[in-house]
């Protein structure tokens, strides 16, 4: 005795999002997802480590980058053991790299999403990983982002601290894009800003991102914040920032994201 409406355009999608969600629970399973590392570098064109940037793997050999599903592993908290894998994995791999001496001083940073950061377990999770890797968490990066900084801001703060008198920092990731007060940076325990690749695009064309730019910079130099590019494509673009005070670059005029293998040797200039 009930009338019900079908739309199959919904249909549709609530399918394929049913299926992305269980394609990543057989993911996680059978080991489909890998880190590919991409090089920060200096002034000096050193590298001084890596950002740990997630590639899947389908069994059909296609390779799936984050913007394909790491919304959908959000919505339905799957990115929480998504994220585990990724910073087992992260420290494995940065504790092979402190065993090397070729490798030993870079550091690695690794993105974590909120919902990953604001479980309860997350500290002891990681001290866990950090005992059973031997790595030393001093080479380790958080990334956040803006708005896991002002969701919880107090929760935030707290875990922040804790973990960095582990010795970890922290970089707030694609800065610029959100909305957090000076206010709120100022009373987080931030070790790096780093610039979102958005605002990179059209630097040297755009007045409105060129200045913007500049202010991060500025910004950063005050409260005595390193500051990171991220997207740094053409020679032009270094330039402007290194005129602006950034030193610190990370993008395709350097390299993308590498498999470790091809990173290690990277970094130990084989290339
Ligand atoms: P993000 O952390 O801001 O990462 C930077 C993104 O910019 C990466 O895309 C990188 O490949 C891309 N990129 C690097 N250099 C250039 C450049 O010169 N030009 C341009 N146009 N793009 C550049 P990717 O790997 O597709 O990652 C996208 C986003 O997915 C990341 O943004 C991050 O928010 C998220 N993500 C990646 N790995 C993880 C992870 O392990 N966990 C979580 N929670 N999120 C991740
Ligand atoms: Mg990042
Ligand atoms: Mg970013």
């Amino acid at each position: 005795n009930t009338f019900r409406f079908h739309d199959p355009a919904a249909q549709a999608a609530w399918s394929a999002r049913a299926e992305l969600e269980n394609s990543l629970r057989r993911a996680l399973q059978h080991d489909e997802f890998m880190l590919h590392y991409q090089p920060q570098i200096d002034r000096a064109g050193r590298v001084l480590g890596a950002e740990a940037l997630l590639r899947w793997r389908l069994p059909n050999g296609r390779v799936l980058y984050p913007a394909e599903f790491i919304r959908a592993a959000e919505e339905s908290g799957i990115i929480v053991e998504i994220g585990k894998w990724v910073l087992r994995t992260a420290c494995a791999e940065l504790a092979r790299w402190q065993r090397a001496p070729e490798t030993a001083g870079l550091t690695l940073s690794v993105n974590v999403s909120a919902r990953q950061f604001n479980q309860p377990d997350f500290v002891p999770m990681l001290q866990a990983i950090f005992e059973h890797s031997g790595v030393q968490p001093s080479s380790l990066k958080l990334e956040l982002t803006e708005s896991l900084v002002i969701t919880d801001f107090v929760q935030t703060a707290h875990t922040m601290a804790t973990l960095k008198r582990r010795g970890l920092s922290f970089s707030l990731d694609d800065f610029g894009t959100g909305y957090s007060s000076l206010a709120t940076l100022r009373k987080l325990p931030l070790d790096q800003l780093k610039i979102d690749h958005s605002f990179m695009r059209d630097v040297l064309t755009d007045q409105n991102d060129a200045s913007i730019v500049r202010s991060i910079i500025a910004l950063g130099d005050s409260l005595g914040l390193q500051v990171i590019a991220e997207g740094v494509e053409t020679p032009g673009q270094r330039q402007f920032l290194s005129e602006a005070g950034c030193h610190i670059y990370q993008g395709f005029l350097y390299q993308r994201a590498l498999s470790a293998e091809h990173f290690t040797q990277y970094a130990q200039g084989v290339h």
